[in-house]
Parts: structure tokens; sequence; C-alpha cells
């Protein structure tokens, strides 16, 4: 006799879709693909505007709001799947964005926090959510068109 039921999300591990699969077989046109799909199924209030820049050590990229548009610059010396990755995480920042990140981007260039009191309010829950939705549009709309390449 059944004392209990349970439950459990579909069996794929997580690392099976993660852009580090398929380090060494992407080429950077791949980045088009991922930032395509963003674009159609999970657009940010503004248009984004994607480019390779040059970064500060040991940051992979960045998004910033200049006015009604997103700019993420993401770091041009990185492997294609990490330029992924950051492209994921940074479009999640432009997805999420919101007037509490204004007023602390404000904030923090102004002197009156620090870094480690911005990155909390720029990840906080409503950046978990934006991350989460950018990454089912990666596993759902990308990864079955990388898979079949
Ligand atoms: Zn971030």
């Amino acid at each position: 006799m059944a004392t209990g039921s349970w439950t459990q999300t579909r069996g794929r591990a997580s690392s099976s879709l993660s852009p580090r699969r398929f380090h060494g077989r992407l080429g950077y046109e791949s980045v088009g693909l991922v930032a395509e799909n963003l674009r159609l199924h999970c657009p940010p209030a503004y248009p984004v505007l994607v480019r390779a820049g040059k970064t500060a050590p040991n940051i992979d990229g960045f998004c910033v709001r200049r006015d009604r548009k997103f700019v993420i610059t993401i770091d041009y010396g990185l492997q294609v799947d990490c330029v992924i990755n950051c492209l994921l995480h940074e479009w999640a920042h432009a997805l999420g964005w919101n007037y509490r990140l204004d007023k602390a981007a404000d904030d923090f260039a102004a002197g009156l926090w620090d870094a480690n009191e911005f990155d909390e309010v720029a990840h906080g829950p409503e950046f978990g959510i934006a991350y989460a939705t950018c990454w089912r549009v990666f596993v759902r709309w990308v990864v079955p068109v990388l898979e079949a390449a």
C-alpha cells in the first residue's frame, strides 16, 4: 500500500545542458544564436546591444543601462562557452533591471556603497528569476540546435 507520493524534476543532469558541454566545438557564431533567441523569447524592456570589449581584470562582462537601451560588454579574451555563460548572466541583468538597481548604480557610482553592497542588489531575487528565464531559453531553444550541429 502506498503511504505517500514522490515527484522529481526531469532527470537530465544540468551539466549536460551547460555551454561548457560544447567547449571546443562552438564557433563564435553560436553567441549570435544565443543572443537571437534571448531577443526573441525574453526581450528586456529596452533594446540590448551586445559587444566585445576590454573589461576590468576578473570581470568577464557587464551590463549597463544607457537611457533607453542596455549595453552588454563581454571580454573579448573569453572562450566561446564562457562568452555564452556570460551573455546569459548579463542578459538576466537587462531582463530583471528595475528602479532599485538604477538607484543602487547611482549610489555605487557616487561612492555611497561598496562593491559587495551593490552586488547584493544586482544579484537579488529579481535577477534570479530573470536568470532562470534566460537559462530556460538556452536549454529549450539553443541546446537542441547546438546538439544537432
Ligand atoms: Zn552579475
